[in-house]
């Protein structure tokens, strides 16, 4: 499943570097920080010098993580080894890395990887990119420390939400279960990566709750900045909102509309079984998975809402 002679390459670039530079992507998820850290606190152990680097830095639900208090806004150019993680394509990494500088190791499981570096690690089967490293590190000869193990959990954790998505196989679920073995505390790591939220992160909801609504297979909503100033939710995400609008009776597609400050909006999908939003993601400048994919598109609300409906009510159509 694994092409060997990349999988090699990689190993190489990783056990010859004194200095591994990783970085993963903007606005980062649990699996971004989870095989971010990973991966840095396995190569750690034996020994490497680390930087982590992610745009925005680790949101409060992930700052548990063993090495989150070092993870920094820029990736280091000039490390040995530079590896990117979770990203489909470079310009994920946002500020955290320049376009133009070289990526020695790409290791993702997103369909629109455009495998970008000169070692292209990309599995789309694979459930998070954290599961692809709970197999390769060990395998590359890095035993994983169970602050390692921990990351590397909370990383497959949240990208199945809680082992809820249909990719999930049994193979998946011997590799959550290898690092819990390996001492990661399966009952606390997902509370705090899926269950516990803010206050403010509720009241959000209730602003984008009260607002949601439905046309056939198709429930969407949208939040807006001022949702978030009355609400007091200070991050420009949708608090993973999205999740809970395709779990309505009878939803096919999911949508949400969250309104940024740079006159921007992102965008949303979550799909049920038997339908595939990552093309749709593509066609508005983003990507992603086959149920799960996002786009921050220019324009005002109302004139994104409109085009994205327009053409997701085509696609169910279709
Ligand atoms: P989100 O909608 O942000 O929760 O993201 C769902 C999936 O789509 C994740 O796997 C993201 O990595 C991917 N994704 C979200 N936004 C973008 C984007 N602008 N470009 C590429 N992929 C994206
Ligand atoms: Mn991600
Ligand atoms: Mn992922």
């Amino acid at each position: 499943m694994y092409n060997a002679q990349e999988v090699a390459a990689a190993g190489e670039c990783l056990r010859t570097a004194r200095k591994v530079s990783i970085v993963s992507h903007q606005r980062p998820d649990g699996d971004a920080v989870g095989s971010a850290l990973g991966l840095a606190l396995a190569l750690k152990a034996a020994g490497k010098q680390v930087v982590v680097a992610l745009a925005d830095g680790v949101p409060t639900t992930f700052r548990h993580l063993a090495g989150a208090d070092e993870v920094v806004s820029q990736g280091d150019p000039s490390a040995d080894c530079r590896v990117f993680v979770d990203c489909g394509d470079v310009g994920r990494g946002g500020s955290a890395w320049q376009a133009d500088w070289p990526v020695d190791v790409n290791i993702d499981h997103h369909k629109t990887n455009t495998r970008f570096a000169a070692v292209n690690i990309v599995a789309p089967h694979a459930v998070a990119t954290a599961a692809m490293l709970a197999e390769l590190l060990p395998a590359w000869g890095f035993p994983l420390p169970v602050e390692a193990a921990s990351a590397l959990l909370t990383g497959i954790l949240t990208d199945t939400i809680g082992f809820r998505t249909s990719n999930v196989t049994a193979d998946a679920l011997r590799l959550a279960a290898d690092l819990v073995d390996r001492g990661a505390p399966l009952s606390e790591l997902y509370f705090k990566a899926l269950v516990e939220r803010s206050f403010e992160a509720l009241r959000y909801w209730g602003q984008g709750l009260s607002r949601i609504q439905r046309e056939g297979g198709l429930v969407w909503t949208s939040l807006t900045l001022e949702d978030r100033r009355i609400s007091g939710y200070h991050s420009n995400d949708d608090a993973d909102l999205v999740g809970y609008l395709v779990s309505v009776r009878d939803a096919a597609i999911g949508v949400i509309f969250v309104e940024q400050p740079d006159g921007t909006v992102k965008v949303s999908w979550r799909a049920r079984s038997g339908w595939d939003v990552s093309d749709l993601a593509v066609r508005f400048g983003g990507g992603g998975h086959v149920p799960a994919a996002g786009a921050t598109v220019p324009g005002s609300l109302d004139d994104v809402q409109r085009k994205v409906l327009a053409a997701t009510r085509a696609l169910l159509n279709a």
